[in-house]
């Protein structure tokens, strides 16, 4: 029988082909943790007195950044506060957010909900059923990233936390190559600093942990998470990459990484020739900064009021 690599425990969880370890429920959950602590230090990712948001949908990725990060905050280091954004799909949302508070009430740390009612006064349901629509996640995508900085800058947030991992940035970074979108390129990566100083830093402390193993850590640690899936989802370009990168890790259990490690290098080469347009514009409307006389979120809510 398999014995755990690091501590000889019998009880085995994981077996990792890409290096051939064993690992107990325990050693597991050491791991994890240790990795993203070094990819916070490799990285710089958190400072000293640094005031965290944390985007917290109650979703697996976005629980283990937050059950990581309470360390630093347990330690004094960090501040922490939660948000978890109300987009308003009926039989979908509620349980997150319900997860997201008990989570947060748990730990003891700020909890902010935020919804799409009361900042654009329309649901997302709502904006579904509205047949000109453009699609369920341009919208979503678009309003929680507004609200995500807004909320940070009310807070005085010095940092935005999300929960991305390995499967998102490889599947990120491959959707820009092969669109060639190098401003897309140029904002991805470990850290991410918009040249405007109304926006917030956003950092991905779990960014080289692969979406399966995020999964096994919640069940390791025993955390409540919301497993279901958003209603609106539907076969995009995204998933098809994802899928792609899952056939191909079967006979080559470490391809993620090396795009993600091939990507690293080669983005700074990328930044080098590349400067990256900034409009230093703001929305007439709103006074968001925007490169369109319109920022996206006001452009948005003109269309659905016609
Ligand atoms: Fe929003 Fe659902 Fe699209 Fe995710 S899948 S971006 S929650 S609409
Ligand atoms: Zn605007």
């Amino acid at each position: 029988m398999n014995k755990c690599s690091k501590c000889g425990n019998h009880q085995v969880i994981i077996h990792r082909k890409q290096s051939g370890q064993y690992l107990c429920n325990d050693c597991f959950i050491e791991d994890i943790q240790k990795k993203v602590f070094k990819t916070i230090r490799k990285e710089k990712l958190i400072e000293k007195g640094d005031k965290i948001l944390v985007a917290l949908s109650g979703g697996k990725d976005s629980v283990t950044v937050l059950d990581i990060l309470y360390d630093y905050y347990e330690r004094n280091i960090i501040d922490l506060v939660a948000v978890t954004i109300d987009e308003g799909i009926d039989g979908y949302r509620n349980d997150g957010v319900e997860i997201a508070k008990r989570f947060a009430k748990d730990l003891g740390i700020e909890h902010k909900v935020v919804s799409f009612k009361d900042s654009y006064k329309i649901t997302l349901d709502e904006i579904m059923s509205n047949p000109k629509h453009r699609g369920s996640c341009t919208y979503c995508g678009v309003f929680r990233r507004d609200i995500i900085n807004k909320t940070a800058r009310e807070i005085g947030a010095t940092k935005i936390v999300t929960g991305h991992n390995l499967d998102d940035e490889v599947q990120a970074i491959l959707m820009n190559y092969l669109e060639g979108n190098i401003n897309n390129l140029q904002s991805l990566g470990a850290m991410t600093k918009s040249k405007s100083p109304l926006f917030t830093p956003k950092i991905k402390p779990l960014r080289e942990i692969p979406e399966k193993e995020i999964g096994l850590y919640v069940i390791a640690k025993n955390l409540e998470v919301h497993f279901a899936g958003c209603p609106y989802a539907s076969e995009s370009f995204r998933g098809e990459i994802s899928q792609i990168m899952k056939n191909l890790s079967i006979n080559h259990p470490t391809i993620m990484y090396s795009t993600l490690k091939g990507f690293d290098k080669i983005k700074i080469a990328i930044n080098k020739e590349y400067k990256r347009e900034y409009n230093h514009n703001n929305c007439i409307k709103c006074g968001e900064p925007s490169s369109n006389e319109l920022c996206r979120v006001c452009t948005f809510l003109e269309e659905l009021k016609q």
